[in-house]
């Protein structure tokens, strides 16, 4: 998607004559590829129009940077949209917050229940699961699976077939106990949906919860807008979590979801595992969407700093990025601060730091480095691909840096995503040197 609207932007600039018409044509592309991106066709009606109210294209003076103020407009009015601008329900501590999830089957409920808790617990809450999934059998022990290797408590019934009982229970129990985040899984499946919501509607009206949060796959799709409006007229959720956004899905479906119900995204699945949750952030979400990150805005504050950036800036321009580069980059970032800011700035960097403070951001970043370091000068020079074929390569390196080999993984799969960018920016990078005089 992001390549597309930059060729579509490319080619405006290109045009023989910049005018209002070729301007259209180029706003039809964009408006095109977001459909297919499974951003809801009216939406991507009013954005087209957004756009073209807020870029008075006739009145660009002829040196302006058309397409970075362009890209911007894009950019912005979809952030405008992933950002319902409401303050999703902040749990307190000292109290009982029962927040259910509501959601249909396969759309990771049960697994981001158990993130989610231990999302809490790091934060010092006393926290705990409750299965009020009695339809599919194993339905339980899935989660009692999860609860137990991430050490929270759990409450469950192999023998209870009314979800409804089960919920109030296991509520009422920890609610004694004084756990302070309670979070109830429910069932996503049922021969009829009216029983499924009518099911919802009863646990809701049992425990409680103060939050209700609906989970949505990304791959969604145009599907989301109806389906999420369903849930939220009957099940009255508060917040979002999007799941499965480490997938190949575009991840548009999102985008109509919080539109149609004006309900933020708390949180974002970004992969299987126990700690791949991560705090919902819209520009970096639209950065994604977009593929583009705002790598030339970096490369642009980077050169006004004056750091020795021409070995990779002479990579990038010939579409290279070895894992070297990786590691200069990290180091000038270290050196320039503050970290938020430009982490934000860097497509992938910001998704993975989104969640953290400026001091858990520079641990990670410092650890990054330190796996950097503990590679051979070819390994360095390389473009990763050395360790996808020698994966004992991986633990080598984990050990030599005092990190983990999942660390590891995670740095060469940020490399691959930095590589892929670079390879994309090529023709950029030398317009842009030419343009300033490096070339
Ligand atoms: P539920 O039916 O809504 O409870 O869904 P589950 O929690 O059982 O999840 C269904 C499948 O999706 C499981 O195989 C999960 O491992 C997987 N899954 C959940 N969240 C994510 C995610 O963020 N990324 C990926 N790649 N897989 C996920
Ligand atoms: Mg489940």
């Amino acid at each position: 998607l992001g390549r597309r609207i930059n060729t579509a932007v490319t080619d405006l600039t290109r045009a023989p004559t910049l005018d209002e018409k070729a301007f259209d044509s180029m706003l039809r592309d964009i408006a095109n590829a977001l459909a297919e991106a499974d951003v809801n066709i009216r939406l991507v009606a009013n954005l087209r129009k957004t756009i073209k109210t807020t870029v008075k294209f006739s009145e660009l003076p002829p040196s302006a940077n058309k397409k970075r103020i362009i890209q911007k407009a894009v950019f912005d009015a979809l952030v405008d949209i992933v950002n319902p601008h409401q303050t999703p329900y902040q749990p307190k501590k000292g109290k009982s917050n029962v927040i259910m999830f509501v959601g249909l089957q396969g759309a990771g409920k049960t697994t981001t229940c158990t993130k989610l808790a231990r999302w809490y617990m790091a934060r010092g809450f006393k926290t705990c699961l409750v299965c009020a999934d009695t339809f599919r059998a194993g339905a339980f022990d899935q989660l009692k699976q999860n609860a137990i290797k991430a050490k929270i408590p759990y409450y469950g019934s192999l023998t209870q077939t009314d979800p409804v009982v089960v919920a109030r229970d296991g509520v009422e129990k920890f609610k004694k106990e004084r756990f302070e985040i309670i979070i109830v899984d429910t069932s996503g499946r049922h021969h009829q949906e009216d029983a499924l919501f009518a099911e919802m509607v009863e646990i809701q009206n049992a425990v409680q919860p103060q939050q209700t949060i609906m989970v949505l796959d990304a791959s969604i799709g145009q599907a989301a807008e109806a389906q999420s409006r369903a849930f939220k007229e009957t099940a009255d959720f508060g917040a979002i979590i999007i799941t499965k956004t480490d997938g190949a899905a575009a991840g548009g479906g999102a985008i109509s979801a919080v539109a149609a119900t004006h309900t933020p995204i708390v949180f974002i699945g970004t992969g299987e595992h126990l700690l791949d949750l991560e705090k919902f952030n819209p520009q970096s979400f639209v950065s994604k969407l977009l593929g583009m990150g705002d790598m030339q805005g970096l490369v642009e504050h980077v050169q006004s700093l004056k750091l020795d950036q021409k070995e990779t800036m002479k990579n990038i321009s010939e579409g290279k990025f070895s894992v070297r580069d990786m590691r200069d980059q990290l180091g000038n970032i270290m050196k320039m601060g503050p970290l938020s800011k430009m982490a934000g700035m860097i497509p992938g960097l910001s998704n993975m730091m989104g969640s953290m403070d400026d001091e858990e951001g520079s641990v990670k970043l410092k650890r990054m480095i330190y796996i950097c370091d503990s590679m051979t000068v070819k390994e360095l020079d390389s473009d990763g691909k050395c360790f996808v074929e020698q994966p004992s390569r991986m633990t080598r390196v984990a050990r030599g840096s005092g990190t983990s080999v999942r660390e590891v993984e995670e740095l060469l799969t940020q490399h691959r995503m930095m590589a892929g960018m670079a390879k994309k920016m090529k023709g950029g990078m030398q317009n842009m040197q030419k343009a300033q005089g490096q070339l």
